[in-house]
């Protein structure tokens, strides 16, 4: 039955409960959450992809995107970086609005690994399979699996796809693309292995340069938050009201992130902020609140699992001061003991 789709009927109910609060308590918690994150100058800027190492420390921003297109942004929301790994959420959300959820569980999966997001043992363990599109052997399968006819068809619909979701033309930074393409020895690792094993049809390297690519991609926080919230209201971008994906994928995509979006810190992440979430190595975070709004944290810094310092921070304090987190309750009305 794993993969299927279930006949719910008249209670079926795709949105959130609830609302997220009115605009003056979201710009009162963006104000909170900056504040306190911006104290913290743990972490390092990534460096393993040379020209990451050149970012700005103390680069900050946060935006938050409603369902309704409004955006509320503090600090540096105008900042271009690469995408990398958040790019991986959206780019499966795109193979399976393409090709169906089936097809992309058989291949991909949706288990964690609870290994880092370039593990190459955490793919021996599972005899070859990449476990879930948010490490890079599920991203590089992911990609690997689109539709297009050609390698250029494949990434077309990658650019265009992300850009959609975004709600502007997106374009990738060529200095990041060559700086990683000359230095992702182990992601060609990660792709031929895949290949040995049958994962990958067709040319693995082909595969990975499409998602070299797409890693390569620049936005800045406030895409991020847009991006996110087009995930959080059934695949509709709130700003352009443009359908991107179909709402069934979202909630697919939305559940594989909540288990493997900060790879093998997720536990953590759902534990303290009770939403799905998407790091990136240049900074990056993309957290939805199904329903309710997208949130986009922007801070060079990372922890050990490759995951921003004051990003994970300020998405904490957010999600507390919105009454955010979906696994938070209260008892019925007069049920009180
Ligand atoms: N492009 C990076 C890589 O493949 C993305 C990793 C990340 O953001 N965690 O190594």
């Amino acid at each position: 039955m794993r993969g299927d789709e279930f006949d719910v009927g008249d209670i079926a109910q795709r949105a959130g409960t609830g609302s997220i609060p009115d605009s003056d308590r979201i710009d009162a918690a963006l104000a909170g959450a900056y504040e306190r994150a911006r104290r913290h100058d743990e972490g390092a800027v990534a460096d393993y992809i040379p020209i990451l190492a050149r970012a700005d420390a103390h680069a900050f921003g946060l935006c938050v995107a409603q369902g309704d297109g409004r955006l509320h942004e503090v600090g540096d929301t105008r900042i271009p970086f690469s995408i990398q790994s958040i790019s991986k959420v959206f780019v499966y959300a795109l193979l399976c609005d393409a090709i169906g959820r089936q097809r992309a569980l058989e291949v991909v999966g949706v288990n964690n690994t609870g290994s880092a997001f370039n593990s190459v043992i955490a793919i021996e363990l599972n005899r070859g399979h990449p476990m879930n599109p948010m490490v890079n052997a599920g991203a590089i399968a992911t990609t690997a699996m689109l539709p297009g006819a050609t390698t250029e068809a494949n990434w077309h619909l990658v650019q265009t796809g992300l850009s959609r979701f975004a709600g502007r033309d997106l374009i990738v930074d060529d200095e990041v693309y060559r700086s990683e393409s000359a230095t992702n020895e182990r992601n060609r690792a990660i792709a031929e292995l895949l290949s040995s094993y049958g994962r990958i049809e067709g040319d693995p390297l082909a595969a990975l340069d499409v998602y070299t690519r797409q890693c390569s991609l620049l936005v800045d926080a406030r895409d991020l938050a847009v991006m996110g919230a087009t995930l959080a209201h059934g695949g509709v971008n709130p700003v352009t009201g443009e359908r991107v994906v179909s709402a069934d994928v979202c909630r697919d995509a939305l559940a594989v992130l909540a288990a493997s979006g900060l790879y093998e810190r997720s536990g953590e992440w759902l534990f303290d902020i009770g939403l799905p979430g998407k790091s990136g190595v240049s900074g990056g975070i993309v957290t939805v609140a199904p329903g309710k709004g997208g949130l986009g944290a922007y801070s060079p810094p990372l922890d050990s699992a490759g995951n921003s310092v004051r990003g994970q921070i300020a998405t904490a304090y957010l999600t507390r001061a919105l009454g955010l987190n979906l696994f938070a309750s209260e008892p019925r009305v007069g049920e009180e003991a």
